[in-house]
């Protein structure tokens, strides 16, 4: 055979064994995490709450920060050895400060629903009224869902959306707050394709004497890029996943006036946490970092762009959109009515078919949130690895296909495929398939 034709070997660039402690001690959950590195390579991943954090997020994340107990706060903690820790902490916070431009910041909590736990608890006694938007259309279980403590500590009386034209109807929630008198609105959503005016939040909120909590934990890295307004200089509190768009760590922030400050860090600890996660803090940190770069805002308007391309995309293959369209990172899709297959059917289809969603009650749904009547979708994964409108327009005809084909396996499974081919093409931050 002529050595000239010879194919070359996989592109393993290092001799190193990958995770070669873990190769060591556990090849077993190494197998696993490798596994999950090709799944999230191969595949089209399309949960707007979802990304790639980068490698040098990772590192931090998983740096000896994890080796530290911190109860308390730079200055004021239980334990010694803090030369190190008050540093990073201060500086996690003073970043988050400048970015968002608030009084106080909290970087502990473990994530964004204990955050929200927290921020009740800074500026609320049990009992008193909340009004968030009700999770069927959009709201996040911790804003006043009945089977979530937000709901059973606190009296909440939750809004919705118009049922015309699905989007917040700002009039009818202040007809609402001028009749129950809440001690707080939430503004701020799971599923929800338009912008917010925090604004008009902040004007109901001090007509009717409540405070105002805004919860951005979607579209935080939206903010920050420039392409959705900024409420926490208004908000009396808020909060912020640093997983979603902002591609940090599975963490959270929350941000509020100085004030509430004192009450906010005091709910955290030793209200319902003890050590926060230095390892987690760290890797904020330096996303709040990478978000000031110029790449960072490209990335936040071409998630925007991209989401208007397969909204465009997906409504010329008949498909109805709730609300019409998006202004963000997601569009939910209503499957059920305009295509005759049920959400659930439909998420399943399209992970057979490599295009990875979660299915999603609509507003006014009928059916169950076990098999609801739509699907939600989001640009923030697939933008962060560089695909743009061409990438969008192939993934609207690809999911036409395998909705119309959900019982084909064949026809799935030949997706699939070219869903892998177009992978190969885009790299993903924090992965990198040479090691493998
Ligand atoms: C994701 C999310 C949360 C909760 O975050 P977890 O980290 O999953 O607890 C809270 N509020 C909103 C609006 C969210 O989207």
């Amino acid at each position: 055979m002529n050595p000239v034709t010879t194919p070359p070997p996989p592109t393993k660039t290092s001799t190193m064994t990958y995770l070669p402690a873990l190769e060591k001690t556990d090849p077993e959950i190494r197998d696993l995490i490798i596994q999950e590195e090709k799944r999230e390579f191969n595949k089209l991943r399309l949960i707007p709450s979802e990304n790639y954090a980068s490698h040098a997020v990772r590192e931090a994340t998983g740096s000896i920060f994890t080796n530290k107990y911190s109860e308390g706060y730079p200055k004021k903690r239980y334990y010694e050895g803090q030369q190190v820790t008050d540093l990073l902490e201060a500086l996690a916070c003073d970043r988050a400060k400048k970015i968002f431009g608030v009084d106080h910041v909290n970087v502990q909590p473990h994530s964004g629903s204990p955050a929200n736990m927290a921020s009740y608890r800074a500026i609320l006694k049990p009992g008193d009224t909340i009004m968030g938007l009700s999770l069927p259309h959009g709201g996040h279980l911790t804003h006043g869902w009945k089977s979530n403590f937000s709901g059973s500590l606190y009296n909440s009386v939750p809004y919705e959306l118009d049922p015309k034209t699905e989007m917040l109807n700002y009039d009818k929630i202040r007809e609402l707050a001028l009749e129950v008198k809440p001690q707080l609105i939430i503004a701020g959503y799971t599923a929800y394709p338009r912008i917010i005016d925090w604004t008009k939040f902040r004007e109901i909120c001090d007509e009717v004497g409540a405070k105002f909590h805004a919860d951005t934990s979607h579209i935080t890295g939206l903010i920050v890029g420039g392409q959705h307004p900024n409420p926490f200089p208004i908000a009396d509190t808020g909060i912020t996943t640093t997983h979603k768009t902002l591609r940090g760590p599975r963490g959270a922030m929350i941000l509020c006036k100085e004030e509430n400050a004192e009450a906010v860090n005091k709910a955290i600890i030793p209200g319902i946490q003890g050590g926060p996660h230095l390892h987690t803090i760290s890797g904020i940190a330096v996303a709040l970092k990478e978000s000031q770069t110029p790449e960072f805002k490209v990335y936040a308007e071409q998630v925007v762009k991209n989401a208007k391309a397969l909204a465009e995309r997906l409504l010329k293959h008949g498909f109805r959109l709730v609300s019409g369209g998006t202004d963000n990172h997601l569009i939910l899709m209503e499957v059920f009515e305009s295509k005759g297959i049920l959400g659930r059917d439909a998420s399943r289809a399209l992970d057979k078919a490599g295009i990875v969603c979660n299915c999603n009650l609509v507003p006014f749904d009928k059916k169950s949130p076990f098999n609801p009547s739509g699907i939600r979708i989001g640009t923030p994964s697939m933008t962060s690895r560089g695909m743009k409108e061409a990438e969008m327009e192939k993934l609207g005809d690809w999911m036409n296909e395998a909705l119309a084909n959900a019982d084909n396996d064949s026809i799935l499974q030949r997706i699939e495929g070219e869903v892998k081919e177009l992978c190969q093409n885009f790299q993903c931050p924090g992965i990198d398939p040479s090691k493998w």
